[in-house]
């Protein structure tokens, strides 16, 4: 298996590698694996080729923040390319071009635009100088096996060949969610789209706000937390002229009480990114990715609490399909997310910080694999509340992340 380097380019102050670079790896390594659906191990199109579509978003840091490519057919690992033309964004603002490629399109950079198809967006892998493969090198059996049956089951009128309620017809769409020592979130997603989805379909992975997303914002207070203020600001400061005014215009006897307004002197910035899987189309019709967010950001909610309202059993993806749910794959789907919220008090200074991990998922299960506040690895497929098969001993079982790399220590 083809094994990326360790990321170690940092762009960040600190000693360790940016969100970008974690959750860009993570996405390498799963889309040179043949049981996922990314990379390598793509679904097959209606008609038995292979459309690879990928994206990334950061909180902050990058004047494009979101990029989508979709519509590849020969690059080896399109979550680096989608990489790459963010990273590019800035320079390309302001004018940067690649070299020309002689004949073709005409593709110089990848100028401000966030979302590029197909053969553009292959034109500028080769000028980042990323791997090119024939699109052979995306061919798996299991895969064609899945396509062909999904056909047959619609040409018998046993079905879609999209989905089906007897066959589990893997989706799996790729993802990784980061946070850095610079309080930056990215999400990294990677897919072959639908089994047997019409060639040219464009799905969530690569669309911004439905697939993916990542936000940073400021909250006055801490709404979301349990951070005390210990230095409240008065809520309403009346001069004694004022004071006297007051009681002039009152009829007596009154008892001058205001009511206190809490203001706080705290000030705290969250950030979130997400990462769906899922029927993309249904992803698509709710803006799912940035729902959750806004929720997050404007309901003021935990963005747990916020992705369990898109994404969670009766969420609304879920509504979406209305009597469809159950019967063609619609609104059915899950999300992984992370989110971090630092607190700081009225001089800048940092009072509290607190990160979560964020996945809910209103379908019977979603692989999913963390690493927690200790240190430990989890890897889950079901609900932590429903009964797991037997087969699937690892289900939920701490592992030490040390003993994979034969380090004793991380
Ligand atoms: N969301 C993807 C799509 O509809 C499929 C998946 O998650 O596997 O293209």
């Amino acid at each position: 298996m083809h094994t990326p380097s360790t990321p170690r380019d940092a762009v960040t102050a600190s000693a360790f590698p940016t969100a970008l670079e974690v959750a860009t790896f993570a996405v390498v390594l799963l889309e040179d694996n043949p049981l996922f659906n990314s990379g390598h191990g793509a679904v097959f199109t209606r008609d038995g080729t292979n459309e690879l579509e990928a994206s990334v978003m950061v909180s902050r840091g990058f004047a494009k923040r979101a990029i989508g490519v979709m519509g590849l057919r020969r690059v080896r690992n399109p979550i680096l390319l989608a990489r790459r033309i963010l990273e590019h964004g800035d320079a390309n603002l302001v004018g940067e071009r690649g070299a020309s490629a002689a004949g073709g399109l005409d593709v110089p950079s990848a100028q401000y635009h966030t979302q590029i198809y197909g053969e553009a967006a292959e034109i500028l892998a080769q000028q980042y100088g990323l791997e090119m493969v024939e699109p052979g090198y995306f061919f798996t059996q299991n895969r064609w096996d899945q396509h062909i049956r999904g056909l047959e089951r619609e040409k018998e009128g046993r079905g879609l060949a999209t989905w089906s309620l007897d066959e589990y017809v893997p989706q799996g769409t790729c993802g990784a969610v980061a946070l850095d020592a610079d309080g930056v979130t990215c999400c990294a997603t990677s897919t072959g789209g639908l089994t047997n989805k019409l060639t040219g379909r464009i799905g969530d992975t690569p669309t911004v706000g439905a697939g993916f997303w990542a936000e940073e914002w400021t909250e006055a207070g801490d709404p979301t937390g349990q951070t005390q203020d210990l230095h409240p600001p008065p809520s309403v400061i009346l001069s004694d002229s004022l004071k006297g005014l007051i009681a002039d215009c009152l009829p007596s006897p009154f008892v001058y009480a205001p009511v206190p307004e809490f203001r706080s002197s705290l000030v705290a910035t969250r950030c979130v990114a997400v990462s769906g899987t899922g029927n993309g189309d249904s992803f698509l019709r709710t803006a799912a990715a940035r729902t959750a967010a806004s929720i997050a950001r404007f309901a003021t909610v935990s963005s747990a609490v916020a992705v369990t309202k898109v994404t969670g059993p009766s969420g609304e993806l879920q509504k979406s399909a209305g009597d469809r749910w159950g019967k063609t794959g619609e609104g059915e789907g899950g999300i992984i997310g992370i989110e971090a919220v630092v607190v700081r008090d009225e001089e800048g200074r940092v009072v509290a910080t607190r990160s979560d991990i964020l996945q809910d998922f209103n379908c019977a299960g979603m692989f999913r694999a963390w690493i927690d506040e200790q240190g430990v690895a989890i890897a889950r497929v079901w609900h932590t509340n429903s009964v797991v098969p037997d087969a699937y001993v690892g289900e939920g079982r701490p592992e030490e992340p040390r003993f994979w790399i034969g380090k004793k220590e991380l």
